[in-house]
C-alpha cells in the first residue's frame, strides 16, 4: 500500500510494507516451480453433529517449503488463484483426498464425508466436471462422501456457468456448501439460486455470541433461515463448552472448530474420532 505523504503524493513504504512486498514476491517464485505431490499435504479437521457423531472432515492444505517454511492457505491460495495455478493445485487436492477416503475406510471411519474447498477459477475452469469424474472412477469413490466449500464470491460473477456446473455436481450427488457465510456479498438472493445443501457459519460471528447480544441475535436468525430454506447448518470456528451449547441450544445442526478438533495428520485420523464427548 502506498501511504500518500503531504499533497505531493510521494508514495512513502514503510519497513513492514516492504517486507511484506518481498515474502510476497518470494511466495510467488516458490509457487512457480511448486511440486504438489511433494510439497503440499492435507491435514483434517472434524466435524460433529449435536450427539457427538462425526459427519465428516474438511482437508485443509498445507504447503511445507524447505526455505520459507510453512506457508499457511490464507497466504497461498489468493497467489495461486492469480497465477492460474490454483486449478493444478485443486486437482491434486482432490486425487488425494479420493485416496485418502479410501485409505481411511476400513479404518472404521466410514460413511462420513469429506468437505473440500473449491476455488471459484476451479469451477469455471474448462472440463471441471469431466476431470472430477475421472477421479472419481479412477480412485472408486462414490460423489456422495464428497462436499465441495464455495464461498459467496463465487456470486460476484455469478455465470450461466457457475450455476450449470453446481447443478451438475447435485445430479451427481456430490454435496455443495456455502463457506464463511454472512461475511461476503450477501445478497440473500444467491441462496435461492444455488443448488445448495449446506451452509456454514463463519467463525468471525461464532466467536462473539457468548458476550454479545447482537452477534447472537443474528446467529440465532441465521440458523433459523437456514433450516427454512431446507439446509443443513455448520457453525464454524467453536472454540468454547459456551458457543456450542448456545448454538446447541438454537438447533445448529453441525459443529466445527479448535473445541471438538483441530485439523490433524491422516496418520491421526482414527475410529475413536467417530464419537466426541460433547
Ligand atoms: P475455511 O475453509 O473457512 O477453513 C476454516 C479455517 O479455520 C481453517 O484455516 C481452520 O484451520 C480454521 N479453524 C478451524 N477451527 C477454528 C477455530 O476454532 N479457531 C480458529 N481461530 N480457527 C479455526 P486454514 O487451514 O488456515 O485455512 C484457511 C482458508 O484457506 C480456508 O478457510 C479456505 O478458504 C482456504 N483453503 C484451505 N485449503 C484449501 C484448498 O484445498 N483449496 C482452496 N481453494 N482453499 C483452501
Ligand atoms: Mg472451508
Ligand atoms: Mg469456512
Ligand atoms: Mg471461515
Amino acid at each position: 500500500q502506498a501511504k500518500a505523504a503531504g499533497g505531493n503524493q510521494v508514495a512513502v513504504y514503510t519497513e513492514d510494507d516492504v517486507a511484506h512486498i518481498n515474502r510476497m514476491e518470494d511466495l510467488r517464485r516458490a509457487l512457480r516451480s511448486i511440486v504438489p505431490g511433494e510439497q503440499l499435504s492435507l491435514h483434517y479437521q472434524p466435524i460433529y453433529d449435536a450427539a457427538g457423531r462425526l459427519r465428516g472432515l474438511e482437508a485443509l492444505l498445507r504447503w511445507q517449503h524447505s526455505q520459507l517454511g510453512n506457508i499457511p492457505p490464507g497466504e497461498f491460495i489468493s497467489l495461486a488463484e492469480q497465477s492460474g495455478q490454483i486449478v493444478e493445485i485443486g486437482e491434486w487436492v482432490l486425487s488425494e483426498v479420493c485416496r485418502m477416503i479410501r485409505r481411511v475406510r476400513g479404518k472404521g471411519l466410514d460413511d462420513i464425508i469429506i468437505s473440500v474447498n473449491l476455488s471459484p477459477l476451479q469451477i469455471t475452469a474448462p472440463g471441471f466436471v469431466e476431470t472430477l469424474q475421472c477421479v472419481l472412477a479412477l480412485t472408486e469413490t462414490s460423489a456422495e462422501w464428497l462436499e465441495f466449500e464455495i464461498t459467496e464470491s463465487i456470486m460476484i460473477d455469478s455465470s450461466k456457468r457457475t450455476t450449470s456446473v453446481l447443478n451438475a455436481l447435485r445430479a451427481m450427488g456430490v454435496r455443495v456448501a456455502l463457506d464463511d457465510f454472512g461475511i461476503g456479498y450477501a445478497s440473500l438472493t444467491y441462496l435461492r439460486e444455488l443448488p445448495l445443501h449446506t451452509l456454514k457459519l463463519d467463525r468471525s460471528f461464532i466467536c462473539h455470541i457468548t458476550e454479545q447480544h447482537a452477534e447472537a441475535a443474528i446467529v440465532k436468525a441465521m440458523i433459523s433461515l437456514v433450516h427454512e430454506l431446507g439446509f443443513e447448518v455448520v457453525a464454524e470456528g467453536v472454540e468454547t463448552k459456551e458457543q456450542l451449547e448456545l448454538l446447541r441450544s438454537w438447533g445448529c445442526d453441525f459443529f466445527q472448530g479448535y473445541l471438538l478438533g483441530k485439523p490433524m495428520q491422516e496418520e491421526a485420523l482414527c475410529a475413536p474420532l467417530m464419537q466426541a464427548a460433547l
